[in-house]
């Protein structure tokens, strides 16, 4: 065939050795390699039972944060849904009825409220967009699931729980939380 340049180069194929055929210099050199690391720290963790240090910013799962008597600061305005760039969150609003106002902070509250865990960014613009410091990403990490559906969050694991608070007061306004700025 006609050379397209004359850079072109004939490769000579080598022919092993004695020793090189046994393969056994290779085995002996590739075992040497893996005991040398054997020995050495892992850089691997072995997560999920342990985690690495998370930035102080580092915006996980959502919280729907509780007033200090425990009712639902989220009044269902659904500015943190317009301002989501991914169309994560879902809601439908309804009317608080008398004797609920232990539940619900105001006159209107969010009946759902979903999140798309799928579909989020953690960009944290929900947090920035919501005028009741209702909502809030935490240092927590979505884990993983098996099925889709089970990345839809809905108010059972959005709500913030009682007996189990995370604490987000670094993002939060200071005196957010306090009873003397309940209109906050
Ligand atoms: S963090 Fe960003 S992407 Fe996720 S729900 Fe909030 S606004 Fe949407
Ligand atoms: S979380 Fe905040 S921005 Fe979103 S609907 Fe509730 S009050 Fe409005």
């Amino acid at each position: 065939m006609e050379a397209l340049s004359n850079r072109s180069v004939q490769v000579k194929k080598r022919k092993m050795t004695f020793v090189e055929k046994l393969y056994l210099p290779a085995i002996l050199n590739g075992l040497r390699i893996t005991m040398k690391h054997f020995f050495k720290k892992t850089v691997t963790i072995r997560y999920p039972e342990k985690t690495r240090p998370f930035a102080p910013v580092f915006r996980g799962k959502h919280i729907l944060k509780l007033d200090d008597k425990g009712a639902e600061r989220c009044t269902a305005c659904g500015l943190c849904a317009v301002a989501c760039p991914a169309e994560a969150i879902t809601m439908v609003a309804a009317e608080r009825k008398p004797g609920e106002e232990n539940l619900y902070r105001e006159e209107k509250y969010a009946e759902v409220y979903d999140i798309n865990m799928l579909r989020c960014i953690f960009c944290g613009l929900c947090e920035e967009a919501c005028p009741k410091e209702a909502i809030f990403l935490t240092p927590e990490t979505v884990p993983a699931m098996y099925n889709r559906k089970d990345f839809i969050y809905h108010k059972d694991r959005l709500v913030e729980k009682k007996d189990h608070s995370i604490d987000i007061t670094k993002r939060q306004t200071p005196g957010t939380t306090h009873p003397t700025n309940p209109t906050a």
